[in-house]
């Protein structure tokens, strides 16, 4: 079966373009991937998708890949949409889930970008790879050129954690530790396309990544039987998965395939020390300055600006959300109170969307019988490094334990 695509679409301003090259930007911005939904709406239903094996890849008809033997895949399951009682009591909740995408090859969401940009890049040819990551993005793209017999070329900066480092390098890439920021290394790719001839799978940079991404609200309403929840709360670096979701939640209401007409308020969450989004927010603007000096444990929204910015920005304001930045103080302590309460893997992203949760919700933004579902972007064992480990007890096994200190310590 071929796709339903008719063209891709100048995001700046609507300039149509046509599908059947790899083409990248038009302004410098980004583009959207457009399909037939006439067609795909003869041609599919939510029944058939349900009744489909359990992966992203369930929503063919939606997608960019023309033939499933043209799908680069490690096997990108649908997530766990998991509902988070404990969590919800103690932020003063009464319905809160978490679509946990720790479960994703390679540990975090970015497979499904992937996924869909290394599969894109193979059907039009592409040998080599290079990508700009603040971390994740770096080790999934490793991945997936690796499963695409392809090279891969990752730019990271230099105190990017451990873990992405080695995930790259394990899966066979050609790694650079830069020092700077993500935008810096951006800059390097770049530089390098012209003498080094490899396509640039950086965030919105191409069309097809969105498209991957997409799938996490595809799976949302499913999960929710095609009614939407409220509010989404989501963690925001590029911006993929924010606008992505939004991409598919209008499609599924152009398809008629909701229950409900009702749009969930999108939240971008990031932190106070790289908030370029949330500034450019509150500040009614149409695009994000670069944010100065930008820091923040959370390392994959790390991003202090993005071709994708307005795009974002629209996706809040259409859907009636708001922007929050939380101060990394916050963010390690939700990140931690929430995995206590819950036992799933969160990630110091999703934590900064629980710190901003629990301010929406003492704000009175969010009442407390609304449906919020938190996006954890990445598994906690990437983040080893952001747990103070030293002042753990010591014990030796040939000296007598004092077990009542122990207790009370
Ligand atoms: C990349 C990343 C984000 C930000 O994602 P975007 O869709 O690019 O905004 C959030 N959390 C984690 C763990 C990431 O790796």
């Amino acid at each position: 079966m071929g796709t339903f695509v008719t063209h891709l679409e100048a995001a700046i301003d609507g300039t149509r373009l046509p599908k059947d090259q790899l083409l990248t930007m038009h302004q410098d911005r980004p583009l959207w991937v457009r399909y037939d939904l006439e067609a795909v709406r003869q041609a599919a239903s939510p029944e058939q998708w349900s009744r489909r094996e359990a992966t992203m890849w369930r929503y063919d008809e939606l997608l960019p890949v023309p033939r499933p033997q043209e799908r680069v895949s490690l096997g990108e399951g649908i997530t766990p949409l998991l509902p988070c009682p404990r969590l919800g009591r103690e932020l003063g909740l009464e319905q809160l889930w978490v679509k946990d995408e720790s479960h994703l090859p390679t540990g975090s969401f970015k497979s499904r970008g992937q996924a869909m940009a290394i599969s894109m890049a193979r059907h039009f040819g592409v040998q080599r790879v290079a990508i700009p990551t603040a971390g994740n993005a770096g080790g999934a793209m490793a991945a997936y050129a690796a499963r695409a017999g392809m090279e891969a070329w990752v730019f990271m900066p230099e105190d990017t954690p451990q873990v992405n480092v080695a995930e790259a390098v394990l899966a066979g890439a050609r790694v650079f530790l830069v020092r700077g920021v993500i935008t810096d290394c951006g800059r390097l790719v770049r530089q390098g396309m012209e003498p080094m001839q490899w396509f640039d799978v950086s965030t919105l940079k191409e069309p097809y990544r969105l498209e991957g991404k997409k799938t996490m609200g595809l799976e949302l309403a499913e999960q929710f039987q095609w009614q939407l929840p409220d509010v989404i709360l989501y963690p925001t670096g590029g911006g993929t998965g924010l606008i992505g979701m939004w991409k598919a939640f209008q499609e599924l209401r152009a398809l008629g395939f909701l229950r409900s007409q009702r749009m969930p308020r999108m939240v971008a969450v990031q932190s106070a020390g790289c908030a370029p989004v949330v500034r450019a927010f509150e500040r009614g603007e149409r695009f994000a300055e670069p944010f100065p000096n930008p820091h923040t444990v959370a390392s994959g929204i790390r991003v202090p600006a993005a071709v994708g910015d307005f795009m974002m920005l629209d996706v809040l304001r259409e859907s009636q959300g708001t922007a929050v930045a939380v101060p990394d103080e916050e963010i390690l302590l939700w990140t931690a109170r929430a995995t206590a309460a819950e036992g799933i893997s969160f990630c110091p992203e999703a934590g900064a969307c629980v710190a901003a949760l629990k301010h929406l919700v003492d704000r009175g933004w969010i009442g407390r019988e609304e449906q919020v579902v938190v996006f954890n972007t990445a598994g906690s064992q990437k983040y080893g490094h952001l747990v103070p480990l030293d002042q753990l007890p010591r014990l030796d096994p040939d000296q007598q334990v004092d077990w009542d200190r122990l207790a009370e310590a």
